[in-house]
């Protein structure tokens, strides 16, 4: 299926690795051409050469943290009107929430809340105005079925998807689709640190503690980065504009209720 999405740009962040790199190679390879952010200059590079060499579109990479002003700033200056937004950046830390410090939650509201919403307000309206706008958040299954130790994340990622509910039908008229992507597992540099803290408190093997986590999904595998960021360049698409302000969980059938 054509996606009808060639010759446009969008802005990637967090697209060095895992899931916002996915989403990059899968617009990349609809013919859109990218801007993708990521804070260590060398992986970035070398996954913007890998982008140009697969799909042969332009690839911009900004080496900077999404999640400070300055970065914002350097990724908006080198892409100031995306017809696409991808919002992404790493997750909070778990935690007893009894440990959390104010600081601890200003850092993830400035993570997972407020950057997503800050690079929205800087670009929504050109996107109004071309009549055109595509906006993924990626947020987590943590969002509909919260996890006890992800207290920083369930509360942070919630916010910004109370405000995007409420925006992404404001601006619905004018062409912009706001939705949210929630990924349950998938087999990305997270899940490797993830599984192996887990071996590590359970004394089990690396292989032990991956196989006790696949089973318990139904889909019996974690999710890769290519089937997430196909999803994602669908919502993308021409073809998703009556899609709007929904969260999809893409979680090979891990949550549990019938809707
Ligand atoms: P990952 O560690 O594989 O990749 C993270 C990417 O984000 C890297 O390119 C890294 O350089 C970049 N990055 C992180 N913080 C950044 C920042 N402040 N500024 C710029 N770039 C930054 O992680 P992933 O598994 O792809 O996860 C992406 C997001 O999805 C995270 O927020 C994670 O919590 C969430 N998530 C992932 C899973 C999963 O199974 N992988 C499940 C639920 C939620």
């Amino acid at each position: 299926m054509d996606l009808g999405i060639a010759g446009r740009t969008a802005l990637v962040c967090a697209a060095s690795k895992g899931l916002g790199r996915g989403c990059a190679e899968a617009l990349a390879a609809e013919g859109v051409n990218v801007v993708i952010v990521a804070r260590t200059v060398e992986t970035l590079e070398v996954t913007a050469a890998a982008i140009r060499a697969a799909t042969g579109v332009d690839v911009k990479a900004v080496a900077c943290d999404i999640t400070t002003p300055e970065g914002r700033a350097a990724a908006l200056a080198a892409c100031p009107q995306p017809d696409i937004l991808v919002n992404n950046a790493g997750g909070p830390p778990p935690g007893d929430f009894r440990q959390f410090t104010h600081d601890d939650w200003i850092r993830a509201l400035e993570s997972n809340m407020l950057t997503p919403i800050e690079l929205m307000r800087a670009t929504i309206d050109g996107m109004i105005s071309r009549g055109f706008g595509r906006i993924v958040n990626i947020t987590s299954s943590a969002v509909k079925a919260p996890i006890d130790v992800l207290g920083l994340s369930n509360g942070a990622r919630s916010g910004l998807t109370g405000f995007v509910a409420g925006l992404a039908r404001k601006v619905a008229p004018q062409g912009v689709t706001i939705n949210n992507l929630l990924p349950g597992m998938f087999d990305t540099d997270r899940i490797v640190a993830t599984i192996t803290a887990q071996a590590k408190a359970q004394n089990i093997s690396i292989d032990e503690s991956r196989r006790r986590r696949m089973a318990s999904i139904p889909a019996g595998r974690f999710g890769t980065p290519d089937e997430f960021g196909r999803a994602c360049a669908f919502l993308c698409s021409t073809h998703a504009g009556y899609i709007t302000g929904q969260n999809w969980l893409i979680d090979g059938g891990s949550y549990p209720g019938t809707f």
